[in-house]
């Protein structure tokens, strides 16, 4: 099928440097077909650019886009607003809440709509932080979380008199319960852990660490960008946590649109001043469109995951296999506890900035850590964490595969890569 990306169809092969133009410092193919021959899968078919990007982000699902431009267009009063279309703005608001407690088994009033990850992980680290200040100033999260997170906490120690605890993870990527548990003080008042790490991967045990926050009695947030639609949810309650992040362009949801769990009757403080919206918890006109958006892509892609492991948990073994056969490649994070999209590497004598862009070269869009540092010639902090020698955490490779990710396109990416390879090793 040629219509997922709406791009050409094109053959695989490296592509002519003629059929390249630089666009504001970015190579793009242009839309003229090329065909080349491959003596090893003879004419196989692969849409290119092939997109192996899906932890930064998702293309927009056309059903979740059909049900958000009503809100774009006739339904667009402020719901804040006491005449009838606001009114009936505000039916549709309270409808999409009501949604999405019922999908997390919660209470409406227990969901806040954010504009993403971001501000859902700021919202819950500031809010309890400076909630429950006066019954103490230690948190704890661990070294390899999102920045989303972790420059949270270090404003907080910085800036506010809080001292932060980082647990360290093992080789995998994983956060030992035990060493949450010795970590917990009396003064702690927030533990905040990721529940799937998107450098890696990695799944954290993050239920348990969870019930060991419960049994401290101890506020337990989790930053679950990256697990939703990627493993199987039941309920919110299952994280054990009284905080849960999510975001809406991770799985096929618009950007800028996201929630915040808050478990009643927790009500930390604003982080955003203003109105009396989203019962106080977050100031601002609702966003409507986007509000829909993530509540339809929940709907659709939440309860049967929409990256199934099924399909692409071959894809990316083999995909690994193809990679680890060139010399001086390491996989990097959990064999055991995988998301079954995601698979990560370090590449000895390169660095990550010259493999994005060998790659990019070769039309296949891959990530050298999180986007929003991909640009940065920061060795990962996740890698570090993992006790990777710091130039070879330079040299991360992230492929994270999506539903419409073929075997093709795979093995374009092991037919391709060596030589991506070879290009920037001295
Ligand atoms: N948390 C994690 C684990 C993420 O991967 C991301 C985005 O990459 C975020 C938070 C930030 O989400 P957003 O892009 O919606 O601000």
């Amino acid at each position: 099928m040629t219509r997922k990306h709406d791009r050409p169809t094109i053959f695989t092969g490296r592509p002519a440097v003629s059929n390249l133009r630089k666009s504001n410092s970015h190579y793009w193919l242009q839309t003229t077909p090329a065909v080349a021959f491959r003596p090893d899968f003879a004419y196989l078919r692969v849409v290119l650019p092939v997109y192996f990007d899906h932890n930064a982000t998702t293309p927009l699902d056309p059903a979740v886009k059909a049900v958000m431009l009503p809100y774009l267009d006739e339904i667009y009063g402020n719901p804040s607003s006491v005449h009838q279309i606001g009114v009936r703005a505000r039916a549709h608001l309270d409808e999409q809440r009501d949604r999405l407690a019922h999908l997390c088994g919660s209470k409406p009033s227990e969901i806040v709509f954010t504009s993403g990850g971001t501000e859902s992980n700021n919202l819950a680290i500031f809010g309890v932080a400076r909630t429950l200040k006066a019954k103490g100033r230690h948190l704890i999260t661990s070294s390899i979380e999102h920045h989303a997170a972790l420059h949270c906490f270090q404003y907080l120690a910085k800036k506010e008199g809080f001292a932060v605890t980082y647990l360290p993870v093992d080789a995998s990527g994983r956060i030992s319960p035990d060493d949450l548990a010795k970590a917990i003080r009396p003064d702690t008042i927030l533990v905040s852990l990721m529940a799937a790490n998107n450098e890696t991967g990695t799944i954290q045990p993050v239920a348990e660490l969870g019930a060991l926050c419960q049994e401290h009695g101890v506020l337990f947030h989790t930053d679950a960008a990256q697990w939703f639609g990627k493993e199987p949810f039941i309920d919110i309650r299952q994280f054990n946590a009284n905080l849960v992040s999510i975001c809406a362009h991770k799985f096929h949801g618009p950007k800028g649109s996201g929630a915040l769990y808050i478990q009643s009757p927790l009500l930390p403080d604003p982080i955003i001043f203003g109105g009396g919206h989203e019962n106080e918890r977050r100031a601002g006109t609702e966003n409507l469109p986007a509000i829909a958006g993530l509540v339809e892509a929940f709907t659709r892609f939440i309860p049967t995951p929409v990256f199934d492991r099924k399909q692409l948990q071959p894809l990316t073994e083999r995909l690994l296999n193809g990679c680890l056969a060139i010399p001086g490649v390491h996989f990097r994070g959990s064999a055991a506890h995988r998301l079954a999209n995601t698979i990560s590497f370090t590449v000895e004598g390169c660095d990550g900035i010259s493999l994005m862009a060998g790659l990019d070269l070769e039309s296949i869009c891959a990530s050298s850590g999180s986007a929003c540092s991909a640009g940065s010639l920061e060795p990962s902090h996740v890698m570090t964490a993992m006790g990777v020698d710091p130039r070879q955490a330079n040299a991360l490779v992230r492929f994270s595969l999506g539903k419409a990710s073929t075997l093709e396109e795979v093995e374009h990416v092991i037919a391709r890569f060596p030589e991506v390879v070879m290009r920037i090793r001295p």
